[in-house]
């Protein structure tokens, strides 16, 4: 595998991936919209840019590059919009992913790697969740990921040699330890982000929505993973689609989760800013905890974590979050 077709790529786990694909000397091409990429966070390779709906764009592209695997993550992130509007959701995320698997497929291309997330489980009855766990996705987010990831194994499965890897991803949170990449969306709405923003006093308070969860403190639970380590699974994919291995399906974590409010705490000592923080009605589309069993990634691939640190994660996101405007 040389050559490697990205979409989403100036997007925030886009571009880490990138510049890890940079890093192993492979060449890239990101195709992204820039609707929330930054053409500035491409380190490495070319960018086009265009949307996935514009399939002539599309399919010029992928002919004329002929990559040998296509990293799929250009998609709308967020679970609370979803809900608020499903059709923007099964439009990018589901009908955007069948354009593009539908270009693969006249143009014979191979190996793809797709975004998925945790959200396609809905509210899992065990955690830490395999892969084997029933898909019940509480929200149009999960629904749109589960039906594209539907898509492609029901493509694997009537084309011979055509092969893919899923990967579900957890919370992914952090940025790029020397502070040339990072998360940057005009309304952060994800977590970590948001208690930084608050940190810095773009928020007058964060907000912890429900209290009255099934869990332990009654506060949601999630697996926060460092971009970088989540960036070394996506090579790690590849290898595998390079060794021949065949399709497949990991989930992506640590295997241990937080609650919302030990986050808060991490982000309050790594800012030294004891910022205010509020309790407040659940969101909804949240499941309460969502905990990944990565043991089959690791067993395949041989992938191991190298950031397993909270306080790693947000400070690498604190030091990207500062230096912004
Ligand atoms: N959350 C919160 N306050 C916020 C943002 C998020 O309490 O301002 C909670 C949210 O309800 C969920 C967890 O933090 O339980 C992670 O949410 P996030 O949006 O970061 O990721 P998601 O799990 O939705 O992909």
């Amino acid at each position: 595998m040389k050559k490697i077709f990205v979409t989403g790529g100036a997007g925030y786990i886009g571009s880490h991936v990138v510049k890890a694909l940079g890093e192993r000397g492979l060449e890239v091409l990101t195709y992204d919209n820039l609707s929330t990429g930054h053409a500035e966070a491409v380190l490495h390779g070319q960018l086009v840019t265009g949307d996935l709906a514009d399939r002539a764009l599309l399919r010029k592209t992928l002919s004329e590059y002929h990559p040998d695997a296509v990293i799929h993550f250009a998609a709308h992130i967020e679970v609370a919009e979803s809900v608020a509007n499903p059709l923007k959701y099964y439009r990018n995320n589901t009908l955007n992913a069948l354009n593009l698997w539908e270009v693969l497929r006249e143009l014979r291309l191979s190996n793809v790697i797709f975004s998925s997330t945790a959200a396609v489980y809905g509210i899992p009855q065990d955690n830490p969740v395999t892969e084997e766990t029933a898909l019940a996705p509480i929200n149009p987010y999960g629904a749109s990921k589960m039906m594209s990831e539907r898509l492609l194994a029901d493509l694997a499965a009537a084309e011979k040699g055509f092969d893919y890897v899923a990967l579900r991803y957890f919370n992914v949170a952090g940025a790029d330890p020397q502070g040339r990449i990072g998360q940057k969306y005009r309304n952060a709405t994800h977590l970590i982000t948001r208690a930084l923003k608050t940190a810095k006093g773009e928020y007058d308070r964060l907000q912890i929505f429900g209290t009255d969860y099934a869990t332990p403190d009654g506060i949601c639970i999630r697996d926060y993973i460092h971009v970088d380590d989540l960036a070394a699974a996506h090579l790690a994919a590849l290898d595998h689609l390079a060794g021949g291995c065949g399709s497949d399906i990991f989930n992506c974590g640590y295997g241990h989760g937080y609650s919302v409010r030990e986050v808060v705490d991490v982000a309050r000592r790594v800012t030294g800013v004891d910022f205010c923080v509020e309790e407040a009605p659940r969101r909804a589309g949240d499941p309460p905890a969502l905990v990944a069993d990565s043991g089959r990634l690791r067993a395949a691939t041989g992938w191991k974590p190298r950031h397993d640190d909270l306080e790693f994660i947000v400070r690498t996101a604190w030091e990207w979050e500062r230096q912004l405007a």
